[in-house]
């Protein structure tokens, strides 16, 4: 009887050690892909759209997209911005290991205030991006691994050829997302998602045209208010020949505030700059009345090698259009 009592709580101890070293195990696989970089497992089913945005610098994907991204923050979807340099020589007097790590710094600090959900920053040096085939493995699994329905980047005949190569990098990647022995170490999308340029002002091959053009009235003092955190940016405005010099930003309250407040009248002359331009779009796509009045804007152009989206498709993807 002693005996048989003795085998019941030693089989019983033995489930409860196998329950504890399985449950140990899959900690361990969980924390290991954690700590890889790789994104664990994306809840795509929760009804949430899922935007990954590629720009060359760690201030591109807030400069261009910063204001659509808090808007779909705040409605609960997923955005992630992607830095495809580090940044390290975008100063006048500093560069580097200290320069990619204040940067990177200051696009997470962004990040929280747009509520970016993720934000990295590739260890490719600036100035140096090349369209190569380790690069666009890279894009094809950022991509995936976010579960992308829509995915940005630059136009390939920006002026800057980090620009320029992220651009083509992003086509490149365009269509591969879907082709399943293709970095077969991550699973293709089922379906392409559609894929847009951000907005600039190059003239040739062919000018810009957006497809969408969304107002950012109602977050555009809180883009300002996270573009602040540029300060590496801000201390040193084109870091070219004609500008090798670094105002620091005052730490006097006053004169801080009033270098504030001109930084942010520089972001809205962009963002008005924008909606004037693209005017006739915000009247097609909010109607003549609310249209007119929008003041700062945002401006996105569909690539014609991801999904084509129709106009009732782009409604959906940029949900800020009311009925
Ligand atoms: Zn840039």
């Amino acid at each position: 009887m002693r005996d048989r009592k003795n085998i019941l709580r030693l089989a019983g101890l033995v489930t409860l050690l196998m329950v504890i070293s399985t449950l140990v195990l899959f900690g361990v696989v969980l924390a290991a892909e954690n700590t890889s970089g790789r994104t664990v497992s994306k809840s795509s089913d929760n009804g949430k759209l899922r935007i990954i945005v590629f720009g060359a610098h760690p201030d591109d994907c807030e400069g261009r997209a910063g204001g659509v991204a808090a808007m779909w923050a705040e409605q609960g979807h997923h955005v992630k911005f992607v830095s495809t340099t580090n940044g390290d020589i975008g100063h006048a007097v500093m560069a580097g290991g200290q320069l990619a790590k204040r940067r990177t710094a200051e696009v997470k600090e962004v990040a929280k205030i747009l509520g970016v959900e993720e934000t990295q920053v590739l260890d490719n040096h600036d100035g140096e991006l090349m369209p190569t085939l380790e690069n666009r493995k890279t894009f094809v699994r950022l991509i995936r691994e976010w579960k992308a329905d829509i995915v940005m980047g630059h136009r390939p005949s920006d002026y800057h050829p980090d620009h320029r190569y992220t651009g083509i990098l992003m086509q490149d990647a365009a269509f591969m997302v879907t082709v399943a022995f293709f970095c077969p170490d991550v699973q293709q999308l089922p379906r392409n998602p559609v894929f847009l340029y951000l907005s600039d002002g190059f003239q040739k091959p062919n000018p810009f045209e957006p497809d969408i053009v969304v107002a950012i009235d109602d977050v555009f003092e809180k883009k300002a208010e996270a573009l602040w955190a540029f300060q590496s940016q801000i201390e040193s405005l084109w870091a070219t020949g004609n500008f090798e010099k670094v105002v620091p930003v005052p730490k006097d309250p006053a004169r801080r505030k009033a270098r504030r407040e001109q930084i942010r009248n520089r972001y809205a002359r962009r963002a008005e700059a924008i909606a004037n331009k693209y005017r006739a779009k915000l009247i097609e796509l909010y109607g003549q009345e609310k249209g007119k009045k929008i003041m700062y804007a945002e401006a996105f152009e569909v690539c014609e090698y991801g999904r084509q989206p129709s106009a009732e498709d782009l409604k959906k993807l940029f949900p800020f259009f009311g009925q």
